[in-house]
């Protein structure tokens, strides 16, 4: 889950990390007031969306007077910055710089722990330093026995900075930062740029935090700070519904049982040279409900020209879906071709329910994907 930066900065300064305070403003007025009651004479005006890149894209500028807060807010607010529309800008004393840093927590999957990671070269897109100056980029594997230890964050700070004041600050938030991500349940928290300001102070400018979705359902506190507002929501609907939805750029529609067998689905749409619309696993113990919200989400994406079933019946019952897909052409139009794979658990009894409304049934996954993707490009009838 995706959250806003006002809200990885609060989480940031209750870890104790020093970040200028901001208020939040949904209109232009709103944000000239906010420069008012901060009372100090410069402001950067940021758009709250959820992506990175804002400078560049224009939605984080500085203002030197409340009627100037009230005109580039006026200009932010509403703008689109990565397909984002822009509801709500954050209002923060501008801070000097001197010098910017990267420096971020991540889950990396190759070492099965957190990593720690700074890099002097700040401010700018840290995949972009990655690609091109790699050897800027320190790390350091975190072992969760003990978290991030006191001289891991010096060693670290030290790539930071020269100056010892400067380093202890480093280390310090770098530490507070290993705990926040943990206490968050974060898979990635990152300050980019951490600057120090020209009177030797080191702050937090800007705050990233994305929460393993696993870890909300202890978190309360951090599982309310989803705003379903800016979320796609068919990818809303779904979470609802407990199905596991992501939109994708295809012309495949798929529904499939297990999370495993969707990924091998959409593998096996690509190798036919097809594209798939999306990924959706129904779950294990799919009931016929779950199979009509599934239909409803996938035809409601226009791009879809063909939706594939592919159900393989262990828990989940074939009879079950093909009930959920007979009630759901009941329900409403699906106006787009049904191309089902089904096997195991009450395969026959599914093949006769979808038989009785006309509807056929596949056994072999490869020949039921093949179909798919031809008919969506226009191809064959299914
Ligand atoms: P991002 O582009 O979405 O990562 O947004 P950031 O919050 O990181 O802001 C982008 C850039 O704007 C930073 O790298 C800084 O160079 C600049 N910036 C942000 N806040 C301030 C500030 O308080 N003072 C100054 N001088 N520049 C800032
Ligand atoms: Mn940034």
């Amino acid at each position: 889950m995706n959250i806003h930066e006002y809200q990885a900065r609060e989480l940031l300064a209750k870890a104790g990390i020093p970040v200028p305070p901001g208020i939040v403003a949904a209109t232009a007025a709103e944000a000239r007031r906010a420069m008012e009651r901060l009372g100090v004479p410069k402001v950067v005006v940021k758009a709250q969306v959820h992506a990175g890149g804002r400078g560049k894209a224009g939605g984080v500028k500085l203002a030197e007077s409340p009627a100037q807060a009230e005109q580039l807010a006026g200009q932010i607010l509403g703008m689109t910055i990565k397909a984002l529309t822009v509801t709500r800008v954050l209002v923060v004393p501008a801070t000097d710089i001197a010098s910017e840093a990267y420096v971020g927590v991540v889950v990396d999957r190759a070492s099965r722990a957190p990593v720690v990671m700074v890099s002097p070269a700040g401010g700018i897109d840290i995949e972009e330093v990655a690609a091109r100056t790699p050897e800027k980029i320190f790390r350091q594997t975190v072992d969760t026995r003990y978290g991030l230890l006191p001289h891991q964050a010096m060693a670290l700070a030290f790539r930071l900075y020269d100056d010892v004041a400067k380093v202890r600050q480093a280390a310090d938030i770098l530490q507070k930062l290993y705990r926040a991500f943990v206490d968050a349940g974060a898979s990635l928290a990152e300050i980019n740029p951490l600057v120090a300001t020209p009177a030797g102070a080191v702050v937090a400018l800007d705050a990233k935090v994305v929460v393993d979705d696993n870890e909300l359902e202890r978190r309360p506190d951090i599982a309310a700070l989803r705003d379903v507002a800016v979320e796609n929501p068919a990818e809303v609907e779904a979470r609802g519904a407990s199905l596991t939805y992501i939109k994708l750029d295809g012309n495949v529609g798929c529904c499939v049982n297990g999370a495993g067998l969707a990924m091998a689905t959409m593998d096996l749409v690509k190798y036919y040279g097809g594209e798939p619309a999306n990924f959706l696993d129904i779950g294990g113990s799919s009931n016929p409900d779950k199979v009509v919200t599934a239909l409803k989400i996938i035809t409601a994406d226009p791009k879809v020209k063909a939706i594939l079933f592919n159900i393989f019946g262990g828990i989940t019952r074939c009879d079950d879906v093909a009930n959920g897909i007979v009630t759901a052409t009941r329900k409403f139009a699906v106006d787009r071709p049904i191309i089902i794979r089904l096997t195991g658990t009450n395969e026959r009894e599914a093949v006769r329910i979808l038989e009785g409304v006309g509807m056929r049934a596949l056994t072999d996954m490869d020949a039921a994907v093949e179909q798919a993707v031809q008919v969506a490009k226009g191809g064959a009838a299914a």
